[in-house]
């Protein structure tokens, strides 16, 4: 047994791990689940009218007791249509739609693979490029927090406009980080490598996919889908990570 006494420095700095949690609820949604309903594409979804998250929601009918579930524009419920006129799924079959597409991805892939060696092609430069412009901007980001602070220090700025300003460069900043572990994921070689072994699994599984658990459905998807477009018609536009 390990015991640690006195003052003990936290691996990782509070503030930094306040961004850590955000960073992470905002790519899970670990939000509470009603009804113990698993979103197996929280996370993951983006309305095509007006690229906002498309979030799970469930009603329980009162007569029968029964629930129904949907992934929502979130832009859409919480500003009206004047922001956005909507994008409404039933997740039952949204969901079923894009685990057939995985699974057909799978099974072509590796022919594919195995004639062309798909996983030999040359990396692009693009991603590099596009990680280093992140940086930048998050660098320029911090800078400006800095800033204002002195601003606020200063008394030349109000508390409100400090507040405002600071929230509008967190967002910026929450964006850009998510964009930022997107990237790192996609060119990353440990993360590709499992992608591959990972898509392997599904070929295997084939038809079995579809009665894996909720818990492995959602691994599944989480790992290997960037994101889901989904218009107004429901059709869908599936962005995976690169293999
Ligand atoms: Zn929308």
């Amino acid at each position: 047994m390990v015991i640690i006494k006195g003052d003990v420095k936290p691996i990782i700095p509070e503030k930094q791990f306040d961004r850590v949690q955000v960073l992470i609820r905002q790519r899970q949604f670990t939000r509470p689940k009603r009804y113990g309903v698993i979103y197996l594409l929280s996370g993951l979804l983006r309305c095509k009218e007006c690229s906002g998250a498309l979030c799970g929601h469930t009603q329980r009918k009162p007569k029968s007791g029964k629930t129904y579930s949907t992934y929502r524009c979130h832009h859409h419920l919480n500003k009206g249509n004047r922001i956005c006129l909507g994008v409404t799924v039933k997740k039952a079959k949204l969901e079923q739609e894009v685990l057939e597409e995985i699974r057909k991805f799978a099974h072509f892939h590796f022919e594919e693979s195995e004639a062309n060696e798909v996983l030999a092609k040359d990396e692009t430069n693009d991603s590099v490029e596009d990680l280093k412009a992140i940086d930048m901007a998050i660098i320029r980001l911090k800078g400006k927090q800095q800033k204002l602070l002195t601003l606020f220090e200063d008394s030349s700025i109000g508390k409100d406009l400090l507040v405002e300003r600071m929230n509008r460069i967190i967002e910026e900043l929450d964006r850009l980080q998510v964009k930022q572990a997107n990237l790192v994921a996609e060119t990353s070689p440990r993360e590709k490598t499992k992608r591959v072994s990972l898509l392997e699994k599904v070929k295997e599984l084939n038809d079995d996919l579809f009665s894996q658990s909720d818990k492995i459905k959602r691994s599944i998807l989480q790992q290997l889908l960037k994101q889901v477009i989904v218009a107004k018609d429901g059709s869908i536009e599936i962005e995976m990570y690169e293999l």
